[in-house]
C-alpha cells in the first residue's frame, strides 16, 4: 500500500508542477497583453424586457492574443486574480467604462447605466474608493449610473470589511449589485445586512425554464424575494422569448441576454442604440 502511495503522490506534484508552469506562463502573457494594449472591454445591453428597450450595459472584458485567439474571462480573470495583474487591469476597465458611459449619456440616453465587474482583490484595496471617486470624475459621470457587480461568494470571506466598504460605496450614491445570484449560498440575513441595490439572476436558473426540468420556480423565487426586499432584479442569460416571457409574468422587468442582444464594441453598441434615441 505505501509504494501505490507514494506513487500517486508524485504522479500528482508532477501534474501539479504542469499545472503551476502554465499558470505562470498565462500571468506573463497577461501581463504583456495588457501592457500591449489587447485586451478590451464588450458591453452587453441591459434591457427593459417589454419594450427592449436599453436601460443599460454591462462592461465584459476581453483578450485577444497576438494570434487572434481569443481568451474567455473565465480562464484568465482567475489569473489576473491570483497574481494580482487584476487590480491594474481593474482600474483600467473602470476608467475605460466610465468614459463609454459619459458617451453615451452625451449621445443623448442620460439615465444609460453601466454595469462593472469587480473581483475580490479589487474590492478589498486600501484605494479601492479612491479610484472610484477618480473614475467618475475624470469621466464627468454621476455616481448613480455606474453599478458595481459583486458576487455572493464576497459576502462569505469578510462580512465586516465587505458591509463597510459597501456603505462607503453607497454614500458616493454608487450602486451594487449581486452577480450570479442564487449559486452562492449567502444567507438572506446576510444579504439584509448588506443593503445592496439589486439582484441579478444567474444564468442557470433562466437556463431551467425552457429545458423542461422545471418552470423556473427559483428564478421566480428570487423575483419575489427581490421584491419584498425592495430591490431591482434582473435576469441574466436570457436566450429566448418563453423565457423573457416567463420572467415578465414573474415580475421582473429586466433582462440582458443573447435574445436581446450580444456584448457589442464600442462602434457596434452605438449603431444599436440608435434606434432608442
Ligand atoms: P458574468 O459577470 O456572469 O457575465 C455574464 C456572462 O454571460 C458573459 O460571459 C456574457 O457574455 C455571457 N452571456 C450573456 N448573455 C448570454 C446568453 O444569453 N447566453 C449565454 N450562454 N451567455 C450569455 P463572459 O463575457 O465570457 O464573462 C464571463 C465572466 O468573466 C463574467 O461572468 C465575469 O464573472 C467575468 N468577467 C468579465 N469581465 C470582467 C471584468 O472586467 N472584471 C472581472 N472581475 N470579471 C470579469
Ligand atoms: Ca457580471
Ligand atoms: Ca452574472
Ligand atoms: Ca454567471
Amino acid at each position: 500500500a505505501k509504494i501505490y502511495h507514494r506513487a500517486d503522490y508524485s504522479y500528482f506534484t508532477r501534474e501539479m508542477g504542469v499545472e503551476i508552469r502554465e499558470r505562470v506562463r498565462m500571468m506573463h502573457a497577461l501581463r504583456t497583453a495588457f501592457e500591449d494594449e489587447r485586451l478590451f472591454i464588450v458591453f452587453q445591453p441591459q434591457v427593459h424586457i417589454g419594450s427592449g428597450k436599453p436601460i443599460g450595459a454591462e462592461a465584459l472584458l476581453r483578450w485577444k492574443t497576438e494570434d487572434g485567439t481569443l481568451i474567455p474571462p473565465d480562464q484568465f480573470i482567475p489569473i489576473a486574480e491570483y497574481s494580482g495583474l487584476i487590480v491594474n487591469i481593474g482600474e483600467w476597465v473602470l476608467r475605460t467604462a466610465c468614459l463609454e458611459l459619459s458617451r453615451i449619456h452625451q449621445s443623448g440616453l442620460q439615465d444609460f447605466r453601466m454595469a462593472v465587474n469587480v473581483s475580490q482583490t479589487q474590492f478589498s484595496h486600501p484605494l479601492f474608493l479612491q479610484l472610484i471617486t477618480s473614475a467618475l470624475h475624470d469621466a464627468g459621470v454621476p455616481p448613480e449610473n455606474l453599478e458595481l457587480e459583486i458576487t455572493e461568494s464576497m459576502a462569505m470571506t469578510d462580512p465586516d470589511l465587505l458591509i463597510m466598504t459597501l456603505e462607503k460605496i453607497k454614500a458616493m450614491g454608487v450602486r451594487i449589485s449581486i452577480d450570479d445570484f442564487g449559486t452562492g449560498f449567502s444567507s438572506l440575513s446576510q444579504l439584509q445586512k448588506l443593503k445592496v441595490d439589486k439582484l441579478k439572476i444567474d444564468r442557470a436558473f433562466i437556463n431551467e425554464i425552457s429545458d423542461g426540468t422545471n418552470d423556473g420556480s427559483i428564478a421566480k423565487m428570487i423575483v419575489q424575494l427581490s421584491q419584498s426586499l425592495q430591490l431591482e432584479v434582473i435576469a441574466e442569460g436570457v436566450e429566448n422569448q418563453l423565457q423573457a416571457e416567463k420572467l415578465m409574468s414573474f415580475g421582473c422587468d429586466h433582462a440582458q441576454g443573447f435574445y436581446f442582444a450580444k456584448p457589442k464594441n464600442k462602434v457596434e453598441l452605438h449603431t444599436w442604440l440608435q434606434a432608442y434615441l
